[in-house]
């Protein structure tokens, strides 16, 4: 590890991502952390109970990026790409970017993303949080709203929609959409996903609706069990294909 460098901290179950600099410092407990402990060692030390590890995509997404708005979590990003039916041959279309957590997804699995976002703050913030981990190169990211982007002669593979009330871009996603493409929609309440599914009718096949309940257990041998708490909820996940 060389200054400059991102390091992914587990101290007991907790975690930091953290940019080694001259200042380093991290406390935890009575124990800390600092510059010369970190710089030089190889990922996977173990230093006075901090385990020093490589922070992977979802490391980043989840300890690393600054979030200005709700984010799309791992759990359902990973499942969505997916879902999307992407590759490096895919031209995908996504709107709005937020604080840039499913695109850093998209961009990995994709060859090119084209994002809309409409607000000037959470685009320059996605921005930077792309920036600071060299993420999202294949992106075309724009600062406007959706409704006022020109597509004239565009064609994408497939589209991504994470808007309070998709219904009012349906149109516009389905006339930029290659037939059959796959589009798939986030929505945090049920009122939300009824009206969609009013909406979606007569322009996408194939509807399904559902979401992802992510379970995590406490990883000790003799006593393996969930854990207390989880998150319940994140959104529901919409998908559909564009009928002719
Ligand atoms: N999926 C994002 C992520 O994982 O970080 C979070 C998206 S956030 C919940 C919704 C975003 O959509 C907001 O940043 C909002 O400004 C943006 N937005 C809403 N309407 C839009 C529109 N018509 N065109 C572009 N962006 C829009």
């Amino acid at each position: 590890m060389q200054e400059g460098d991102f390091v992914l901290i587990q101290v007991e179950d907790k975690r930091f991502l953290r940019r080694i600099t001259k200042d380093f410092n991290l406390n935890y407990k009575k124990r800390a952390l600092k510059f010369e402990d970190v710089v030089g060692k190889e990922f996977g030390t173990l230093v006075n109970g901090f385990y020093l590890l490589k922070p992977n995509l979802e490391a980043i997404i989840l300890y690393g990026f600054k979030r200005k708005t709700q984010i799309i979590y791992p759990k359902d990003a990973f499942y969505i790409a997916f879902k999307l039916g992407i590759n490096k041959s895919s031209t995908v279309l996504e709107f709005g970017i937020g604080s840039g957590a499913l695109t850093a997804v998209l961009s990995e699995l994709a060859g090119r993303v084209v994002a809309y976002e409409v607000s000037p703050e959470f685009y320059k913030n996605a921005l930077k949080n792309w920036d600071t981990f060299g993420l999202c190169k294949n992106v075309e990211a724009i600062n406007q709203d959706f409704m006022d982007a020109d597509l004239s002669g565009r064609e994408f593979d497939a589209c991504f929609v994470d808007v309070r009330e998709p219904w009012l871009y349906l149109k516009k996603v389905h006339s930029v959409l290659k037939n059959s493409a796959m589009c798939g929609f986030l929505l945090p309440t049920t009122n939300q996903v009824s009206r969609l599914l009013q909406e979606m009718d007569g322009l996408f096949a194939g509807v399904e609706v559902m979401e992802i309940l992510l379970r995590k257990y406490k990883p000790v041998y003799e006593r393996l069990r969930p854990e207390d708490i989880m998150v319940a909820h994140t959104g529901y996940l919409v998908f559909g294909m564009k009928i002719m």
